[in-house]
């Protein structure tokens, strides 16, 4: 199972994706966002500028989307 991330930075306007693999099967996109949100201590950057994507939910959901693929 594969995570799908779209990411539209708001600090340097870049649009950018990618997937990774997914550590809890079980948990359902929503659960896998809040986790990624509240986890501080992994900060989401933007790969091409390093800005942080998950300084509050709002920049992280208007930044970051996340997809599920089977
Ligand atoms: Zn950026």
């Amino acid at each position: 199972m594969k995570l799908n991330y779209t990411i539209d930075c708001n600090h340097c306007g870049a649009h950018t994706e990618y997937s990774s693999t997914i550590r809890y099967p079980n948990m359902s996109v929503e659960d896998v966002e809040r986790k990624m949100h509240i986890d501080t201590e992994c900060a989401m950057r933007c790969p091409v500028c390093r800005y942080r994507l998950n300084t509050t939910e709002a920049d992280f959901r208007s930044q970051v989307h996340v997809t599920r693929e089977a």
